[in-house]
């Protein structure tokens, strides 16, 4: 398996994503990725690409964002053999956190990491994993937080992109960015 897939094994993981219009709201078509996981081939063959994509990069952290990022992030820094960081949402991190806010369509969220995520250990390298990025709002939040634990962002990891609202161009601006499906 090579670094990226060819077309017929995007497509094979496409097959394996629902889509469900009009969710949250009307106009937005949501990426279910619950008939990814529950499919244990489909499963298996994203993380066995992850893997081998990602082996070769002597990374130290997978950082995952809140909360579908968690799922591949600590599935996949298993296989690696390191550790896992989460990015939550505000007020649900015990210990002591540096937060970074972003603009939402209407108003603002926060994203929150423990100031002590990679053990204070300056230039540890990291990746940065989350679902599906849309507007890049949240990754690039994300993507703040890790630079500003003084850890090195290797690469920002997406499993979709939504291309045509430019995120990953955002996030592009603080680190290398792979999507393994563009849509
Ligand atoms: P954004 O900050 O606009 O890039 O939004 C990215 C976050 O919202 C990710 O955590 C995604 O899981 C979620 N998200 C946004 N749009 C969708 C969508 N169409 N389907 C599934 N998840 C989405």
């Amino acid at each position: 398996m090579s670094k990226v897939l060819n077309e017929d094994e995007k497509q094979y993981l496409l097959d394996s994503i629902r889509d469900v219009v009009d969710f949250p709201k009307p106009g937005i078509v949501f990426k279910d990725i619950t008939t990814l996981l529950n499919n244990k081939e489909a499963f298996a063959f994203l993380m066995n690409h992850l893997e081998e994509r990602y082996k070769s990069y002597h990374l130290e952290y997978v950082a995952g964002i809140d909360s579908r990022g968690f799922i591949f992030g600590a599935a996949l820094a298993d296989r690696l053999g390191i550790g896992f960081v989460p990015i939550r949402k505000r007020g649900k991190l015990p210990g002591t956190t540096i937060c970074e806010k972003y603009e939402l369509e209407y108003g603002f969220d926060e994203v929150e990491i423990h100031i002590d995520a990679f053990n204070n250990k300056v230039g540890a390298k990291v990746l940065l994993i989350d679902d599906l990025i849309a507007t890049g709002g949240t990754a690039v939040a994300s993507s703040k937080l890790v630079v500003d634990t003084k850890a090195h962002l290797v690469e920002v990891c997406f499993l979709m992109s939504l291309e045509f609202l430019n995120g990953t161009k955002r996030v592009g601006k603080v680190a290398p960015v792979y999507s393994v499906l563009e849509i």
